[in-house]
């Protein structure tokens, strides 16, 4: 489906036209590769929890459902894998509504309390890990962001400081700021990540130890949607990580995108 650019006025810049028109129909066929790609993988990922339960499904109905020593953990299994597809597709919704690139609606947020709510959330998986949270966030310390998409951003980092960290480590979220971005941290004494893999745990799917994730129900999608979501308030995700010691994730949401005609009444501006 190339197509060609109009080349601007008749007559000149013939040169950088055509270049101009050369680079945009790679960037077309870059973009009709990134989303075949994408299919393949969204075709594969679902077709993994399918087959199991389709599997243990027919070996139920082959004989299996008699005996119940067979039966009750072929009906755990099928029970998991529908709740992994479950969740597979509930991500891949989200990232598709994320990259329509929906109107934000920014707030002043109070961060300490997103993190109290993700923990609130998690804290089973805390209790179980034997893991405790450091809330370093200053009580007063607000940022500019959608609310929920800024839950869903603080969420998903937290689920993952606890799914990849060792038995009674921590995890801490801090934050700070400068005068033209909001940061926030969150710091875990996990398992780390190769440097080899850093660039690429950005991407749909990509997970560093495939069987570990689809072991712990991950979908490989967790860190795409949040760099979407960071990038849709235009701001910016990074990650420092060393194995065996923990891993950063450091976010920074630009501050002064509200006007005060913005600020949600009730709600006065320091
Ligand atoms: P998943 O559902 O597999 O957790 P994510 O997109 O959330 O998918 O993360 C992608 C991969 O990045 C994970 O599979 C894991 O290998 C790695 N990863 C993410 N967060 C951490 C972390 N805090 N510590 C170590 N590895 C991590």
């Amino acid at each position: 489906r190339a197509h060609v650019v109009p080349l601007g006025a008749e007559g000149e810049g013939t040169r950088s036209g055509v270049l101009l028109a050369a680079t945009d129909v790679t960037e077309v066929r870059r973009l009709e590769r990134v989303r075949s790609e994408f299919v393949q993988n969204v075709s594969h990922e679902l077709k993994t929890p399918v087959t199991a339960i389709r599997g243990f499904a027919e070996t139920l109905l082959d004989g299996a459902l008699g005996d119940p020593q067979v039966a009750r953990p072929f009906l755990e299994i099928i029970l998991r894998e529908s709740e992994r597809l479950e969740r597979l597709i509930s991500d891949i919704l989200d990232l598709s509504r994320i990259e329509r690139m929906p109107r934000l609606s920014l707030a002043r947020v109070r961060l300490v309390e997103v993190f109290h709510d993700a923990y609130v959330q998690l804290e089973s998986r805390f209790v179980q890990k034997g893991l405790r949270f450091e809330n370093r966030i200053p009580e007063g310390f607000v940022v500019e962001a959608d609310p929920d998409r800024l839950r869903q951003i603080v969420l998903n980092l937290m689920a993952n400081a606890v799914q990849y960290n060792r038995e009674r480590g921590y995890v801490a979220a801090e934050a700070w700021e400068d005068d033209r971005f909001s940061y926030f941290a969150v710091e875990d004494s996990g398992i780390g990540i190769p440097a080899r893999d850093l660039g690429r745990i950005f991407e749909r799917f990509y997970r560093v130890d495939k069987a570990r994730s689809r072991e712990s129900g991950g979908t490989g999608l967790g860190l795409a949607i949040v760099k979407h979501l960071v990038e849709a308030h235009r701001g910016v995700i990074s990650v420092v990580s060393e194995e065996g010691q923990g891993t950063v994730f450091t976010v920074a949401l630009p501050r002064g995108g509200i006007s005060d005609e913005e600020v949600p009444s009730g709600e006065a501006r320091e």
